[in-house]
């Protein structure tokens, strides 16, 4: 095996060494909004409502870019925020304790978004 070949295989063997290195959240960063529904029964079945009464009540939009409210930032979403509890996040949607703990879309938004520290 000449020298080239040898290197070409030596760079090859340590890019698919780096691979497991990039976090999965990383790669589920990219959601398309607005989002699908959830499958998931539990999310679906406590699916935060943009018309029920407290979605209306937090100005709840499913997808943030849609947000009419002035204090909507471009870039703020569900996902960054604080309420958001990512520990039970499924297919992207996770209960919100600011809405009674109904799921809403890691892409949506409300009046009450409070910045993750
Ligand atoms: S409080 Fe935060 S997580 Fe809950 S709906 Fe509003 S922006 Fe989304």
């Amino acid at each position: 095996m000449n020298s080239s070949r040898r290197s070409f295989f030596k760079k090859s063997l340590m890019a698919l060494a780096a691979l497991p290195l990039i976090k999965s959240t990383e790669v589920l960063a990219e959601v398309a909004c607005p989002q699908a529904a959830p499958k998931d029964a539990k999310a679906l079945k406590k699916l935060l409502e943009a018309d029920s009464s407290t979605g209306k009540r937090l100005d709840y939009v499913a997808n943030a870019a849609d947000s009419k409210n002035k204090k909507y930032k471009k870039g703020d979403n569900c996902a960054g925020c604080n309420f958001y509890a990512d520990k039970k996040e499924v297919e992207n949607y996770a209960p919100c304790s600011m809405a009674a703990n109904r799921y809403v879309a890691s892409c949506g938004w409300c009046k009450s978004f409070r910045a993750k520290k």
